[in-house]
């Protein structure tokens, strides 16, 4: 099924994590925080014999809450963070000329692939952390520090649909102090698994809220699930700064579909055009990267996501086929519930986030300042080009 896309770059760290997080939860002297990604709530409730697509959203807050997690956050906060300090990075380096394309860095198993397959092109991958890596390093410093907890008791738990984030939060360099950022991530399937271990009835549980100060986002920060969203989440922002006003446009449709390698030139409000390209699936990722070897084309910003459709069909989501495949229409209808809630959001651009806005002016100062960048960015090392 998906695996064969996914599980390449984590593989090795297919392991199940349930019993530790279920020892983490019981054990009093420990803080367990959740967060959970943006595609998740367009797919869990097909575990639950729910419709393909349903958006299950407050159900899976209350469910989590149940689990007996002390705080329930959403990664979808550090997506919006996520876009400014990559939005910076992108106009600093639209004005620089420096290491452009800048390329995205929130997919574990792309940024695995360029790494081995593409090594003198990592000076153009963005520096940021992938946003659950991000949330993770917040919740053992600002939060940590805002409750008065010792970072050393906290345990970050994250719901991914990703089996290749379970390398990643595994990473040397996401780590500060000898503590990892995230401490174990579950898959969507795993998640499904604890609650029918511990027979909640999904179906009908109450609609919860996130708790804060990680648990507001903007259409924007859940757009990041589907291909295309990273990249449309960045012009909302990107464009308004350098328009420095707010603007009509909210949706950009140019760069949104199923399409396997998607160009848009777009002309930005300070008189340049970025040409920018959408690829999902590493077979269109390496057609692209071949595409810029050669001189063929050139791009400003480029989005990668492993998996074709980008997260809402990753290789720790549900598998409701019975031939194992994720189908174009499970994508669709998954892809549907992830523009809808962001449609249903008052806020729909990440840098009008309030607690975004909180967080710059209690702790990080501005995008891309020193802070940001002991806490929100990383680096990235040379792999043997062969699976080890
Ligand atoms: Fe994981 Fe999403 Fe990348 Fe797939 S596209 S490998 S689910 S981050």
């Amino acid at each position: 099924g998906q695996c064969i896309v996914a599980c390449p770059v984590g593989a090795l760290y297919e392991k199940e994590s349930i019993d530790e997080v279920w020892r983490a939860i019981s054990s009093p002297e420990k803080y367990v925080v959740v967060q959970t990604a943006p595609a998740i709530r367009s797919a869990l409730g097909e575990e639950f014999g729910m419709a393909k697509g349903t958006r299950v959203t407050g159900k899976m807050v209350a469910a989590l809450r149940r689990l007996g997690f002390d705080k329930v956050f959403d990664t979808d906060f550090t997506a919006d963070l996520t876009i400014m300090e990559e939005g910076t990075e992108l106009i600093n380096r639209l004005q620089s000329g420096e290491n452009l394309p800048l390329m995205t860095s929130c997919c574990p198993g792309w940024v695995k692939f360029i790494e081995h397959f593409y090594p003198d092109m990592l000076n153009n991958l963005s520096t940021c952390k992938s946003p659950h890596q991000m949330e993770g390093a917040l919740i053992k410093s600002y939060f940590a520090q805002k409750m008065s907890i010792d970072p050393r008791n906290i345990i970050n738990v994250s719901i991914m649909p990703c089996v290749a984030k379970k390398f990643e939060s595994a990473r040397e360099e996401l780590s500060m102090e000898a503590m990892q950022d995230v401490d174990y991530v579950l898959t969507t399937r795993e998640l499904a698994r604890m609650i029918k271990e511990v027979g909640i009835d999904f179906v009908n549980l109450p609609e919860e809220d996130f708790d804060n100060p990680f648990g507001e986002s903007t259409g924007a920060g859940v757009i990041f699930g589907v291909t295309g969203g990273v990249a449309e989440a960045a012009l909302r922002t990107v464009f308004e700064i350098l328009a420095g006003k707010e603007l009509e446009t909210v949706d950009y449709n140019i760069v949104r579909g199923m399409e396997g390698i998607r160009e848009a030139q777009i002309d930005l409000p300070n008189g340049l055009t970025i040409t920018s390209v959408v690829a999902h699936g590493l077979g269109n990722a390496r057609e692209v990267m071949e595409m810029i070897k050669s001189g063929e084309k050139e791009y400003q910003f480029i989005e990668i996501m492993a998996c074709p459709g980008g997260c809402v069909t990753g290789g720790g989501q549900p598998i409701i086929n019975a031939d194992y495949k994720m189908d174009n229409d499970i994508r669709l209808q998954r892809a549907k519930a992830i523009y809808d809630e962001d449609e249903a959001k008052v806020l729909r651009k990440s840098h009008k986030n309030p607690y975004i806005t909180r967080l710059y002016e209690e702790f990080l100062g501005e995008p891309n300042s020193e802070t940001s960048y002991k806490y929100l960015h990383t680096h990235y090392v040379k792999r043997e080009k062969f699976w080890k």
